[in-house]
């Protein structure tokens, strides 16, 4: 088969890879219905992360089980099936206690390339999760959102404590900073306030129950948001960037006592400790355990209750994978979605 394989910065290959073949009997094979770029895809494609020789790219997918190790009990070939983008057993004590993204045995799945006609999926029973019957074509974008993009979102909104009647401050304007905002409508925030400064992603947000936009940054940003609580903060922060900005951006917009759940992968954040100590601030981020909230979320794509494939603005056949990483560089779009 043929699939995405980064070489360096900027240098996105669609070549031929090995096809994907049942290592241990846990394992489960897919052929892949939509596989897309992701945001972090772009850490090492702009040269922020260093790899030692080419590798292989993607981590979001969906598909049917083309074939199934001898272990494997809970899906079946011909099954329609989502996973998150770290395979997990779902049975050990961190998995149990709702932390599937850091299992003791987790696998990130960026290591078997889903930018990709096949995929391999480790632990098979643990990671995927299969829809009650083959969706139609239309919902398969939404349905991929789940694997990755609003998984996070979701985990971000549930990390920074949204509940009802909060107000939650929205950083980061990217599919997971944007799906963050439709989770928080679907949480019950009654005010939700993104920060964004560009056009398109200002109308998605609002469309997916954003209420104010704020176009400013950093500490005039925090001061916007200030302003707009009665000089208080926000009850919930979504960080969906990992800058050193974009992180005391949220702390600094929480309220004391508020939530801030951070999820853009970090990358030079360092938190002075003094601050975080007198901010009252509750932190709580990381890789998002999606697969908690896999069957949830499947089940509001498929009652059309929300529709998180919205994100993806640009469609793609899975050879001008290139292109989709371009787009997503110069921001010309949000999310790329690649049709194998
Ligand atoms: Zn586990």
């Amino acid at each position: 088969m043929r699939g995405a394989v980064l070489y360096g910065p900027g240098d996105v290959r669609f070549e031929e890879r090995d096809d994907p073949k049942i290592i241990e009997p846990t394992d489960a094979i897919l052929r892949l219905s939509a596989t897309c770029v992701c945001g972090s895809d772009l850490w090492p494609y702009r040269g922020a992360d260093t790899f030692p020789q080419p590798q292989p790219m993607g981590h979001e997918y969906c598909g049917v089980v083309e074939e199934v190790g001898r272990e494997v009990t809970n899906v079946k070939p011909g099954q329609f099936v989502v996973g998150s983008f770290f395979a997990s057993d779902n049975t050990c004590p961190i998995c149990r206690a709702g932390y599937q993204s850091r299992c003791v045995d987790a696998r990130l799945m960026g290591n078997e390339g889903a930018q990709a006609p096949y995929l391999r999926v480790p632990l098979a029973d643990g990671t995927l999760v299969a829809t009650p019957e083959m969706p139609p074509d239309d919902m398969v974008p939404g349905l991929l959102a789940t694997s990755d993009v609003l998984g996070t979102g979701w985990f971000a909104a549930d990390a920074a404590n949204v509940r009802p009647g909060h107000t939650v401050a929205v950083v980061g304007d990217g599919a997971v900073g944007l799906l963050g905002v439709l989770s928080a409508k679907q949480m019950g925030a009654e005010r939700i306030i993104m920060m964004s400064r560009h056009e398109a992603r200002q109308k998605l947000a609002l469309e997916f129950g954003a209420t104010d936009i704020v176009t400013e940054r950093g500490d005039e940003g925090v001061e916007r948001i200030k302003e707009m609580t009665g000089g208080l903060g926000a009850h919930s922060v979504i960080e969906a960037v990992g800058t050193q900005e974009s992180m005391m951006q949220s702390i600094r917009s929480a309220r004391p006592g508020g939530h801030v759940g951070f999820v853009g992968v970090t990358h030079g954040v360092e938190i002075p400790g003094m601050e975080l100590f007198f901010s009252g601030v509750h932190l709580h981020g990381g890789p998002a355990p999606v697969r908690r909230y896999l069957p949830h979320l499947i089940d509001l794509v498929l009652s059309e209750s929300i529709d998180p494939g919205r994100v993806f603005d640009l469609t793609l056949p899975l050879d001008q994978v290139a292109e989709g990483y371009r787009a997503m560089d110069e921001r010309r779009a949000i999310k790329t979605l690649l049709c194998p």
